[in-house]
């Protein structure tokens, strides 16, 4: 196992890898992107092609091409190992690798991939689909997208479906694990849950699919029932993480850099068969903080296309507070009265749709106007209103100048002054917020280090970034072996040993394993800041004076206290040594002061 896992590694490069899930720019030695793992807006993830490895300066996260992985999709090891041999073209050496639980998860798929199967087959080829096939075409939606979302029908009778996965020998336990079967409670029969229903396979960002919604025909008879019903958590089924429609979206999502939330399953896929591809459906009008997260992996920006009374409810107002949170642009998609959803106004005007989305509002303002417009600003009772509603939203926004502009403009709004405008806002600024970003790894957060240590520590981090850094320490050679720190030492030492071209995976091999992570934390630093290499010897020179400076500095102190003792108890001769050696330095000083800048 070990063995293979080293063998995809030897096949596949760290910035491959991870280009397929976000783009990275080239930087010096190394590669850099926005952290997928934390909202941010300005870079600290780095990668070191090098190295293989990747580290976040942020949030902390590093690893290798499987943790990486791991992270990203949110799956296990084995599933990492897997993704990744198939990538590599490496065969696994399978046997009793899986787990119990992994092999429940892989029956599960299968199970659910043949489901999909069978309703999608019912539903386009087989008489009993006929009215589901209707409705889909009567609400416009073509086959080739009916494919594409693998829809399906599943028919009254669940026996045609069971007679279909019996025959595959699938067992009866795991066709109930999967949600879609229930045992009745009189009979003891299977039953389907979707029966009579057209269905949505739910996947996940990987195409697998996990569960299903279903809805019911306008056709049927039971239209008592729930409208939408979706499949019960199981095994591998969390609501909370699923996004309707990623799996297909979310190539378009990282190319146009937003995604347009829809609420529910009809309106996603009109826009992606409208050709607004970047598009997924949150089933419900509140977003939960792990969609937000796993959308945070492909975009910053948010355009809601949701029910407009979304403002009202607590949830939405969670939901925008965690994206907030996460550093999203979130905006709103204004459409007219007239539709009923985004789904019909498409269809009746794709042009007016795209406008629209264009001119999406900034989520503030919307919240804002969209309260001028039910509120009276001239009475007491709707300003009343509108500080209720408005307020709650504006004092969580995290961007502190942000927030004071809206509260500035809501007070010009509701003709009052901003003072009494944040004061009152006040009353609502109890609750905590939340989403912490991630603290440091353990071992990283030693005390912080002084002034001289930061600078040492910045000598060697732009060393290691030049394009040979072992002659470069050569050169500086005299400099560093100034440095009294015993985090940097080893690493300097082994600098000036090397005498062939620097090459950061055998130095880091050379290196005791205990030095290894600062040494990696040192290289791939030094990615954060874009200098070339005039900037970079600037900077190194200022540096090493400033360090020699304080080294004479110190000396210069000790003589100073050496002096004093001699003019009291030593000998002239003495004294006259040790002055010439002060003055010396204070020759050297002044040498340094003047070539500074
Ligand atoms: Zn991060």
């Amino acid at each position: 196992m070990d063995n293979q896992v080293e063998q995809i590694k030897q096949k596949l490069n760290i910035v491959d890898v991870i280009n397929r899930y976000l783009p990275l720019k080239k930087r010096g030695r190394n590669h850099i992107a926005c952290c997928p793992f934390h909202g941010e807006k300005t870079p600290s993830f780095t990668v070191s092609e090098e190295l293989q490895i990747y580290k976040c300066f942020g949030c902390g996260k590093s690893g290798d091409i499987f943790s990486f992985l791991q992270e990203f999709e949110k799956i296990d090891f084995p599933e990492a190992l897997e993704e990744l041999a198939a990538l590599a073209g490496v065969k696994l050496i399978k046997s009793k690798n899986y787990s119990k639980k992994e092999l429940t998860k892989k029956t599960l798929l299968e199970i659910n991939k043949e489901i999909a199967k069978f309703y999608n087959y019912i539903l386009l080829k087989h008489p009993l689909g006929k009215d589901a096939l209707d409705y889909l075409t009567s609400r416009a939606i073509t086959s080739e997208t009916i494919k594409e979302f693998n829809l399906g029908y599943s028919p009254s009778n669940p026996n045609y479906i069971l007679n279909y996965l019996q025959k595959k020998n699938f067992k009866i336990n795991d066709l109930i694990a999967t949600g879609t079967f229930g045992k009745s409670q009189y009979n003891s029969h299977l039953y389907d849950r979707f029966q009579d229903r057209l269905v949505f396979p739910l996947a996940n960002s990987r195409a697998q699919i996990l569960a299903f919604s279903g809805r019911i025909l306008p056709s049927s008879k039971k239209q008592n029932l729930a409208k939408y019903i979706n499949s019960p958590e199981t095994e591998i089924y969390h609501k909370s993480f699923n996004l309707f429609g990623l799996h297909l979206s979310k190539s378009a999502i990282r190319d146009k850099n937003a995604v347009i939330v829809t609420e529910g399953e009809f309106d996603m896929i009109s826009l992606y068969q409208a050709g607004i591809k970047n598009t997924v459906a949150i089933k419900g009008t509140a977003f939960t903080e792990e969609q937000l997260q796993l959308l945070r992996r492909f975009t910053d920006t948010l355009i809601l296309a949701l029910d407009s009374d979304f403002a009202g409810a607590a949830a939405s107002r969670r939901s925008i507070e965690l994206a907030d949170d996460l550093d999203f642009d979130i905006k709103v998609l204004i459409l007219d009265e007239k539709y009923k959803d985004p789904d019909e106004a498409i269809k009746s005007d794709l042009n007016y749709f795209k406008k629209q989305l264009d001119q999406a509002v900034p989520i503030w303002d919307f919240i804002i106007n969209s309260q001028l417009k039910i509120n009276d600003p001239d009475t007491i009772k709707g300003k009343k209103e509108i500080l209720k509603t408005v307020l709650p939203f504006l004092t969580k926004i995290k961007n502190l100048v942000i927030r004071s502009d809206y509260l500035k403009k809501l007070a010009d709004e509701l003709g009052s002054t901003p003072q009494s405008i944040t004061q009152e806002s006040q009353k609502y600024q109890q609750s905590p917020t939340k989403t912490p970003i991630p603290s440091k790894k353990k071992g990283e957060e030693n005390k912080s280090p002084s002034l001289t240590e930061k600078m040492e520590e910045l000598l060697l981090q732009l060393i290691l970034g030049a394009k040979s850094p072992s002659k470069l320490a050569k050169k500086l050679e005299q400099y560093l072996l100034l440095i009294d720190n015993s985090r940097l030492n080893t690493i300097i030492k082994e600098l000036l040993k090397t005498n062939k071209k620097f090459n950061a995976n055998e130095f880091q091999q050379q290196l005791p394993a205990e030095f290894r992570s600062i040494f990696q934390s040192l290289f791939l630093n030094n990615t954060l800041k874009e200098i070339d290499s005039y900037q970079r010897s600037r900077e190194i020179r200022k540096i090493v004076n400033k360090l020699s400076d304080y080294n004479i500095k110190q000396k210069m102190n000790q003589l100073n206290h050496q002096i004093a003792q001699l003019e009291k108890n030593g000998s002239q001769q003495d004294l006259e040594k040790v002055e010439k050696e002060y003055n010396q330095l204070l020759q050297q000083l002044a040498k340094i002061q003047s070539t500074k800048n």
